[in-house]
């Protein structure tokens, strides 16, 4: 990720804020959602009477998906947000309770990173104003009319999705080989292209693998660094080492899996066809699952069962893969850009 290697921009730090970071509750997903929506309407002011509806919609939705929403205790404003579901409050009282109760901790929270104000500021706190808010920083305004907005959007939902569904199942560490298969894992369904969360036979989608695996890759082509929003066909999903391994005697770990897919953009995936890339490419996706799994991303787990606990096991376990893919296919590709390998 950008933000990991130094790069500081409107999108790198809203990804290191939104997409990096244990999870303890997910506030911050439907905050950064309802301030991207607002801020998109260009308004460079909003009171909390305006962030509430979208906010507390956001929240409730979710509970219909996964009653928890957070590793703590009670929350009063998620018990707002419960009632108003069951039918127990009407939509004014939960919007005057989201007013009062939601958005205490999240407001200062989200700016931070590490516990350090974050070097992008996207808003101002004026909660003890007149009309108590924020004022919408130009970083924010220029973010939300951007190219990655959509992508941002999609980011967030995905890792929402993930996240509410590994506290839900308990999925961590869950696909080892020696778990029962009763026990939920989170696995790639290349028929939908979808992360999936499978028990026994059952079969449920999580999120899609394009917005699940792109703000890892700052939205850009893993191989020649474009940005695949100004793509017409969007990104691709793409086996780093080739599909067509399963269809050799290959003896090597599952390629159909998530430690091996990127995604890429058209010309690239036309480009590449049926061969590994060059060696020296290789680290990329080696950062890029240290990445994951150092965002504390549900899939940490699941990466590191399929190509080790340390940094080091995973370098050993992608060099030996590489090793024996391009003995089985030896002719390899060379990406056609270089900037990806700073
Ligand atoms: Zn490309």
């Amino acid at each position: 990720m950008d933000y990991q290697r130094g790069v500081i921009t409107g999108e790198s730090v809203w990804r290191a804020i939104v997409l990096y970071g244990a999870n303890s509750a997910t506030y911050k997903f439907a905050f950064g959602a309802t301030l991207l929506e607002i801020a998109a309407t260009g308004r460079d002011h909003v009171t909390l009477d305006e962030l509430a509806p979208r906010y507390a919609e956001l929240l409730c939705q979710a509970l219909q998906r996964q009653p928890r929403q957070g590793t703590s205790g009670r929350s009063k404003f998620l018990d707002a947000c419960r009632a108003f579901n069951a039918g127990d409050l009407d939509l004014d009282t939960l919007h005057r309770r989201t007013v009062q109760l939601g958005f205490v901790n999240v407001i200062d929270a989200f700016p931070k990173l590490g516990g350090e104000q974050a070097p992008v500021r996207y808003y101002e706190d004026r909660r003890k104003s007149l009309a108590p808010g924020l004022v919408l920083r130009d970083e924010l305004l220029e973010l939300a009319r951007s190219v990655h907005a959509p992508d941002l959007d999609a980011e967030t939902a995905a890792r929402w999705r993930l996240v509410e569904t590994a506290w839900a199942t308990g999925v961590s560490g869950a696909l080892l080989a020696s778990s029962p298969s009763s026990t939920p894992s989170l696995v790639y369904d290349s028929g939908t292209q979808h992360l999936v969360l499978q028990t026994g036979q059952r079969r449920k989608s999580v999120a899609g693998v394009v917005a699940a695996l792109s703000g890892y890759q700052d939205g850009r082509c893993a191989y020649c660094n474009q940005l695949m929003a100004q793509e017409r066909s969007g990104p691709i999903v793409e086996h780093v080492l080739p599909w067509k391994l399963l269809t050799r005697d290959w003896n090597g770990p599952d390629v159909d899996a998530v430690w091996n897919l990127v995604l890429s953009c058209e010309p690239c995936n036309v480009a590449k066809r049926d061969r590994a890339p060059h060696e020296s490419w290789m680290p990329w996706l080696e950062q890029r699952n240290n990445d994951l799994i150092e965002s504390r991303h549900p899939l940490r787990d699941v990466l590191m069962a399929q190509t080790g606990a340390t940094a080091a096991l995973r370098r050993a376990a992608l060099k030996d893969a590489y090793r024996r893919a391009t003995e089985l296919l030896p002719v390899v590709w060379t990406p056609s850009m270089g900037t990806h390998m700073a």
